[in-house]
């Protein structure tokens, strides 16, 4: 690569966030400028069709520095993080909510952080929750919990998508195998040197959240299954249960017949067959779990389409810099259709 790389990439994923750029540009321009230092930000579009992709061309014409991936759909708050991470090329990289609700003055201290002790990793932990509902608190809380247990205590609680990376801690990423990992969990699985710098998380600055109940469930879910077997012993465990109460209950049936009692019988069979029953179903859900898992995993699709990406033709006198990673995504514009989608992107 001729093109000498910047001292920090800001991802920012955003999906539909027309309405917070202007504010959003403002304030982490400020900051990135104050830094004295070459840096790139390199903006996400997660496929958002009201306008942010217009938006970004527009910011970029006064903003040299601001990068724009454009996913060709929707990919999901994970997916698009994992683009832009990857394809940072900074000696550190930092991810940030779009809706300001992660201070952008925040990452000068986890710059500061990561250098002084040499940290491969920056957490940004949340201080408190207090702009956050008491639900969204409460179901936050049983899923660090959760994660605790299940990756390590290495998760710290309350830490987000706020976190600055550094090259080597980019390039395992890179490493892994899934096409969509579940950054939240396979930073803290890499267990690289790391640090915290806590925060206050303010209220969105603008829009709304793109993170519906069934998306938190969502996350939740891929967040258990894609670490841990636990679920399928749990079923294992329920089973064994099951299968001991039904023999306590036979046990008390053939009792009550050779003590001659009238046995109705037929709630006591009743009983015993929805018990099995929602045994058997359950642990037929969570098998499924797994062995749907498993399809996507063989099937091996990637997670994200690349449309287009400022970098590759704008400024780089060589092309795109290299192959990206097998293992996230496609570049739907490599090759010579490039420079059309980009001129796509830009107007
Ligand atoms: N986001 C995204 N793709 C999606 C959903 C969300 O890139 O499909 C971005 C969104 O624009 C924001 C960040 O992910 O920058 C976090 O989303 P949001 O603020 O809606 O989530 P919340 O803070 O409410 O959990
Ligand atoms: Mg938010």
């Amino acid at each position: 690569m001729t093109r000498p790389e910047p001292a920090l990439s800001v991802v920012v994923p955003m999906f539909d966030e027309v309405s917070v750029l202007p504010l959003l540009a403002r304030r982490l321009r400020a900051v990135l400028d104050g830094l004295g230092e070459a840096y790139e930000v390199v903006a996400v579009d997660d496929g958002s069709t009201d306008g942010t992709g217009a938006g970004l061309a527009a910011l970029r014409a006064g903003w040299p520095q601001l990068r724009v991936l454009r996913l060709r759909r929707n990919s999901g708050h994970q997916a698009a993080l994992v683009a832009g991470v990857l394809r940072a090329r900074g000696r550190y990289v930092v991810s940030i909510d779009a809706d300001l609700q992660d201070p952008p003055e925040t990452i000068v201290e986890m710059l500061r952080l990561a250098r002084a002790d040499d940290l491969d990793i920056v957490y940004g932990v949340r201080a408190d929750r207090r702009t956050d509902s008491a639900f969204k608190r409460w179901t936050a809380a049983g899923y660090y919990r959760l994660m605790r247990r299940l990756v390590g205590k290495q998760v710290p609680a309350q830490a987000g998508d706020f976190r600055l990376l550094s090259r080597a801690a980019v390039e395992a990423l890179r490493e892994l195998p899934e096409r969509s990992p579940v950054l939240r969990l396979v930073v803290p699985w890499l267990g690289f040197p790391s640090g915290e710098v806590s925060y206050q998380r303010d209220e969105r600055a603008a829009g709304r959240t793109k993170y519906p109940l069934s998306r938190m469930a969502g996350l939740a879910a891929e967040s258990v299954t894609s670490f841990s077997a636990a679920p399928l012993r749990f079923a294992t465990w329920l089973g064994l249960a099951g299968v001991a109460v039904c023999g306590v209950l036979v046990v008390v049936a053939v009792l009550a017949w050779l003590a001659g009692s009238t046995v109705s019988g037929w709630p006591s069979l009743y009983v015993a067959v929805l018990f099995l029953g929602a045994v058997q179903l359950l642990c037929l859900g969570l098998l499924g779990e797994y062995v749907a898992r498993i399809y996507t995993a063989v099937q091996g699709r990637p997670a994200y389409f690349v449309a287009a990406d400022s970098a590759d033709s704008a400024d780089s006198p060589d092309g795109p810099d290299g192959p990206d990673s097998p293992a996230a995504g496609v570049d739907a514009a490599a090759g010579p259709a490039g420079a059309g989608e980009l001129a796509d992107s830009l107007r």
